[in-house]
């Protein structure tokens, strides 16, 4: 039987080993893929398939990567959820004999994926690990491209789902339990495009978990970690460590502890809210642009940038930690050339988290290291400025921030100001840093001038003008003569190769001083590296002094990144409050009215609380600006409990739990799901979930059905949830269900509002202001003729609406007593008579253009005009 080559079976083991991963196994230049890999991986890269005779009787499939490009490759596997195993030499192939050692350096999977092509430096790329058993979970999540590690436990899964829509991670896995616990997971990948896996049982073992905790954290028990309140957390976090250990194999030097939180720390909000909220990205486009991210991000660095969007995915509900923002951000607007000041020293500094990323990883670069030193160089003037500012919190960061002067002055003395990429090369540390270094250096330097005093004394002793010394890397150092001095060659030239206009010669003398010359540049090359890995040794060893500042940078970076808004966009601090009351005057859409030029927004107050006013029903035409008005509220809630300031005259904020929305909705058809059940399960989620502190914006429940049934619908709905012995949450409810009105006054807190427009003749002006009252008429005709509906449809539309009318179902509404079963409600008196064309239509039809000169026809348009206006 035909036997594999050696080189195949070290292969094929090592592919054993990793049978879930497509293998990079690394063949000189190249990442080479065999067998199935190599199918796969030439399907998914459109790259070409050959074979590799492996001492079988067919050859293997085969296919490769240059290894000075594989991270476009690995990005593209890896984004379509495969793992790759990169499997190295791990021997140098010059000292060995036979097959070189291999070994696989690490598993890249979407969480762990490191390479800088794919990681967008304002967004976090997290891995999750879920732990679910007898319906508790433990959910442990890390970024370990900055080293942000959480956990916490949950006794729900619709919480699960609502912290997997916040983290919004690239990966998760998770137990086989968590897979059959009822989460809809086709759901989840859909809508975040995460790959979601089932790992073994053993991950969750309990004592290998806590093992792995504590020698990641080097601490002897757990509690220090304030893990013990979080037993399932701390299952999730074990596990996570373990497959991480397993992936990166041990560079995780940069995950130095572990942050265990409550969800109940946090503003809930599900994942419909988030999405319709346009929170961090637009629902059509899912661009930063048009979102309130997009209106807030002005920071200066890519750890600001990640921070504020953590921040606005998850509002607080402690109200100290707001109003201690607010101080920070009162100082920051008061002493606005400070603030400028301290953006301008943030604008240069580097994402210092990843590149401590890349010191553990050990992949740091001298020219990453001189983008360290230049960024540590701009703290000692930050802390300066920052002395200017009185409030807890700035000065609690000045305190926490620390200038690291001595790192920033050993990469100061060690590295040179250009330095290259490779590390391997040479030519990275500066003079006088190390004697020795120097040293080599002085060798290579003065071999340049021993090799030009060589060239002149030859020159003369052999008479040979033009000869000269050369180097090539085949033949190191030789003496170019050229044909017409042949003759004159001396016999202790040794030649080395004959070209057709010249001769390559080397001497004893040549020889030996070429050896001290190519034998110092290695040793050299050799220091350089060894000085250049102790340096990033001792970079390691400050890990946790760097990554604070890097902490408080971020922190500081949102906070002059919110003032800065605040003051630009004029926005006002406001109150909080824990009776309830939403108090909003003048409130404005923070993106609606960055859209719009010359102040040509109109604001609106906002008024509920847990009495008198808490729901408010908003009728108004099409267009009116019903939806516009019921986000800007929420927003301005959610912005306050970021601790930014609002778009607002003057806002009064009573903290809410968690803000729900429906908004609109599309088919899912991904899921299965139609518009009329996207919606309703929405209504449910939000009526099982939501408490009387919570803060419900509804825009026209029960429009995707039959009139009869969503009016039913909208009519218990606002029932419920104004009864505070059920609900009692203060909601916003937009509605084209003019019946709903007539809940005012039954109920007691229950209020109408409508948005303001003004008839002009047959069309409509939107004054949008909203004013106390319903609304009667939707204007939604009107509004079709501005969209551009033929006339002849709008026409007929308003014969229909007039006859209709007259069977109005606002009678029987006011009949309806409140919480009692709604009476039959008979909307359609008559059907509608079929469609009459216009007589023009046939007369058009029957016109021979092509016979007509334009004037002609322009004419003949006017004629039409005349006659049209005369019928109107
Ligand atoms: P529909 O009932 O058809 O869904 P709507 O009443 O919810 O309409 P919106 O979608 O909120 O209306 O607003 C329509 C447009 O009006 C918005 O796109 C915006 O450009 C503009 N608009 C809304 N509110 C205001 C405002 N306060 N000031 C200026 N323009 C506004």
């Amino acid at each position: 039987m035909a036997k594999l080559t050696p080189m195949m079976e070290q292969y094929m083991a090592i592919k054993e080993q990793n049978q879930d991963c497509i293998l990079f196994y690394r063949l000189g230049d190249f990442y080479e893929m065999f067998f199935d890999d190599a199918l796969t991986a030439s399907r998914e890269l459109e790259i070409t398939l050959t074979g590799k005779n492996c001492g079988m009787e067919e050859r293997a499939p085969m296919c490769g990567v240059p290894f000075h490009a594989v991270d476009s490759y690995l990005n593209k596997l890896v984004e379509k959820g495969y793992k790759v195993a990169i499997c190295e030499q791990v021997e140098d192939p010059k000292q060995t004999k036979g097959i070189v050692k291999r070994e696989v350096i690490r598993i890249v999977t979407p969480g762990t994926n490191i390479s800088q092509q794919s990681l967008e430096d304002e967004k976090n790329n997290y891995l999750m690990c879920i732990f679910c058993s007898d319906d508790s979970f433990g959910l442990s999540v890390v970024d370990v491209t900055t080293g942000d590690f959480r956990t916490t436990s949950m006794d729900e899964l619709h919480k699960v789902v609502d912290e997997i829509f916040k983290f919004a991670p690239a990966e998760i896995i998770c137990n086989d339990a968590f897979m059959i616990s009822g989460v809809d997971i086709e759901f989840i990948k859909d809508k975040l495009g995460v790959s979601v896996s089932n790992i073994d049982h053993y991950y969750f073992d309990e004592e290998q978990g806590e093992a792995a905790i504590k020698s990641q954290f080097h601490v002897g028990n757990l509690n220090g970690l304030g893990l013990s309140d979080h037993p399932m957390g701390k299952i999730a976090t074990g596990a996570l460590l373990l497959y991480l250990h397993e992936t990166q194999k041990n560079a995780l030097n940069h995950l130095m502890s572990v942050s265990p939180y409550e969800t109940s720390e946090y503003m809930i909000i599900d994942s419909s809210s988030r999405r319709n909220l346009e929170l961090c990205e637009t629902l059509r486009d899912k661009k930063k642009k048009g979102s309130l991210l997009g209106v807030l991000d002005k920071t200066k660095t890519a750890m600001g940038a990640r921070l504020l969007r953590s921040m606005i995915e998850q509002p607080l509900i402690d109200r100290v930690k707001i109003e201690e923002r607010y101080d920070a951000l009162t100082s920051l607007t008061k002493q606005a050339i400070a603030r400028e000041e301290i953006r301008e020293y943030l604008n240069p500094v580097y994402d210092l988290e990843r590149l401590m990323t890349k010191v553990s990883y050990q992949t740091i670069n001298p020219r990453d290291m001189i983008a360290l030193k230049v960024s540590l160089q701009w703290l000692p003037p930050i802390k300066t400025i920052l002395e200017e500012c009185g409030d807890s919190l700035l000065s609690g960061l000045r305190e926490d921030l620390d200038t690291l002067e001595d790192v920033a002055g050993l990469l100061e003395d060690a590295i040179l100001e250009e330095p290259p990429i490779a590390v391997k090369e040479g030519g990275i540390i500066k003079d006088g840093f190390s004697e020795q270094i120097d040293q080599l250096k002085r060798a290579k330097t003065d071999g340049k001038q021993w090799l030009m005093q060589l060239e002149e004394r030859e020159r003369r002793a052999t008479g040979i003008k033009t000869l000269k010394v050369k180097f090539n890397k085949v033949f190191g150092y030789y003496l170019d003569v050229t044909n017409s001095y042949k003759d004159k060659v001396p016999e202790h030239y040794i030649r080395k190769q004959t070209l057709t206009n010249s001769e390559r010669y080397t001497t004893e003398e040549l020889n030996k001083l070429a050896d001290t010359i190519l034998g110092a540049e290695d040793r050299l090359c050799a220091l350089e590296y060894e000085t250049f890995a102790s340096i990033r040794e001792t970079l390691a060893g400050e890990m946790e002094r760097i990554k604070k500042t890097a902490g408080v940078i971020a922190y500081l970076d949102v906070l002059c990144s919110l003032a800065c808004v605040a003051e630009q966009n004029g926005y006002v601090r406001p109150k909080l409050n824990t009776k309830g009351l939403i108090d909003i005057k003048e409130g404005r859409h923070p993106v609606v009215e960055q859209m719009m030029s010359n102040d040509m927004f109109i604001s609106n107050d906002t008024y509920l609380d847990s009495k008198r006013h808490r729901v408010s029903i908003i009728t108004g035409p099409n267009m009116a600006g019903k939806s516009t008005y019921m986000r800007q509220s929420a927003l301005i809630v959610l912005m306050a409990q970021i601790g930014s300031f609002v778009p607002a005259q003057k806002a009064n904020i009573g903290i809410v739990d968690r803000i729900f929305t429906r908004v609109g909705a599309s088919d899912d058809l991904a899921s299965g799901q139609s518009t009329f059940m996207v919606e309703m399960s929405e209504v449910a989620n939000i009526l099982r979930n939501a408490t009387k502190d919570s803060l419900l914006i509804l825009d026209e429940i029960g429009r995707g059905t039959s009139t009869y049934d969503g009016l039913s619908i909208a009519w218990a709905v606002v029932e419920y949830i104004s009864n505070p012995k059920l609900l009692g949450a203060k909601t916003l409810f937009a509605t084209h269900y003019h019946e709903l009105t007539e809940l005012e006054g039954k109920i007691g807190s229950v209020n109408n509002y409508c948005i303001a427009v003004k008839e002009q003749g047959d069309n409509i002006v939107f004054l949008r202001k909203i004013v106390k009252g319903g609304a009667d008429k939707s204007y939604g005709i009107q509004v079709a003729k501005l969209a551009g509906v033929p006339d002849m449809v709008i026409q007929r539309a308003k014969e229909i609406v007039s006859e209709l009318s007259d069977s109005d179902i606002v009678s029987q509404a006011q009949k309806i007593q409140v919480s009692s079963e709604p009476q039959q409600l008979s909307l359609f008196a008559n059907d509608s008579e079929p469609m009459m064309e216009h007589p023009f239509m046939a007369e058009i039809r029957k016109k021979d253009l092509s016979s007509m000169t334009p004037l002609e026809a322009l004419n003949y348009l006017y004629i039409l005009q005349n006659r049209l206006r005369e019928e109107e």
